[in-house]
């Protein structure tokens, strides 16, 4: 089987062909990252032209690298959601496209369920169950994965997601956010001081697995304003002295945002292991699991608590098609598909789009008072 797999959900866009065997015969991620470092953020409709002035080539270019002509495919895999609307349609017109006019089915894609998935390409022996942890620029998930498509939520965040916190602070601190402020900050953080500034671990009064950074970023936010920063001065133009208080800064916290995180799944590896106790594996997938320090202490964790941890390599963490196809593959073999499109379909039809769509349903109420 060779599925294609097409991403538009947010600021990538990207696609890829992968194989039934987890083979990757050609992928392609065109970043919008500049874009966004000059406005401040992903303004929906700026995407959205983006996204739809370079999809015909991404897609052309996966298939070329892959040598594989459309109607050698056995499907079409798209993220419908969740993400931006506006976003979301160019990719999935674009899928369509393709699948009515070489009669493929069609695969609708979660895009968080593709973060957690690809894991299983990497990992062959991966089975189900197993928990997830999912940490993007809009997301901030504990799943439990029962079986392919059968997902229950143990946490999400109550305001912001942890890559969101990493953007803002990256942006506070001066630092160069034209490939992502997430690595930025990780950059800077190995020149600093972990300890210099104490920082609050968020949420420890709640005995759940749910996540808040919106606290933290005021914290840092504060101390960036009693540390007398000037956030428009970038780092490139700050004496020695002044870089390495950003650097303590990004340093503190970097470590607290990481305490939360782990503290978090120490307490969902728990709850996991209460409903299916065989699960052996926590997979960490999304943008910010491509960070070397949040990698290196969920292994600690997990190892001391007996499991394993798998995280995919950083280009499969952040936005790409390889796990969209890998997810569309996954699901096509149960036979979980769409038809093709019918011929006459006009062009731009674009169904079925789910900008909001859980993953999954939350774990029974009550539950987080019962422990
Ligand atoms: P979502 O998956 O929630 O829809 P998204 O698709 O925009 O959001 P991803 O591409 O999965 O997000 O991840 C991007 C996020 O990951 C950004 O917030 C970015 O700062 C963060 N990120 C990427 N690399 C790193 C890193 N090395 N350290 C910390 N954060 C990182
Ligand atoms: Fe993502």
């Amino acid at each position: 089987l060779l599925v294609l797999g097409i991403e538009t959900s947010c600021d990538d866009t990207a696609a890829a062909v992968v194989r039934s065997n987890g083979d990757i015969l050609g992928q392609v991620v065109s970043s919008q990252a500049d874009l966004l470092a000059q406005f401040g953020g992903v303004a929906p409709k700026m995407a959205e032209e983006a996204h739809a002035k370079v999809i015909d080539q991404v897609v052309q270019q996966a298939l070329e690298e892959a040598n594989v002509k459309e109607g050698d495919l056995s499907a079409v895999a798209v993220t419908i959601g969740p993400g931006l609307s506006l976003c979301l349609r160019v990719g999935v017109s674009k899928a369509r496209k393709i699948a009515r006019n070489f009669c493929l089915p069609f695969v609708g894609v979660h895009h968080m369920e593709a973060h957690a998935l690809v894991a299983r390409l990497m990992e062959k022996d991966l089975q189900f169950p197993f928990l997830a942890l999912l940490i993007s620029g809009g997301h901030n998930l504990l799943i439990l994965a029962h079986d392919l498509g059968h997902y229950v939520q143990l946490g999400t965040t109550i305001d912001d997601a942890v890559g969101e916190a990493y953007d803002k602070v990256a942006r506070w601190l001066g630092l160069d956010i034209r490939k992502g402020g997430g690595p930025a900050l990780e950059a800077l953080a190995l020149e600093g001081n972990a300890d210099a500034i104490k920082f609050s671990i968020p949420m420890k009064q709640h005995k759940d697995c749910n996540f808040s950074y919106a606290g933290l970023k005021t914290q840092v936010r504060l101390s960036i304003q009693s540390h007398k920063i000037n956030s428009a001065i970038p780092i490139s133009s700050v004496n020695p002295q002044e870089r390495s208080l950003r650097a303590d800064i990004a340093a503190s916290f970097q470590r607290v945002a990481v305490s939360h995180l782990e503290e978090r799944c120490e307490r969902a590896i728990e709850w996991a292991l209460e409903i299916e106790p065989t699960i052996k594996c926590l997979v960490v997938s999304g943008g910010v699991a491509s960070n070397k320090y949040v990698r290196a202490r969920l292994d600690r964790l997990v190892g001391r608590n007996g499991l394993k941890l798998v995280c995919p390599p950083p280009s499969l963490c952040t936005d790409n098609g390889v796990m969209v196809a890998w997810t569309g593959l996954e699901h096509y073999r149960l036979g979980r598909f769409d038809d093709p499109p019918p011929a006459d379909e006009p062009e731009d039809t674009v169904l079925d789009l789910r900008p909001r769509w859980p993953l999954g349903e939350e774990l029974i109420k009550g539950r987080s008072q019962a422990l």
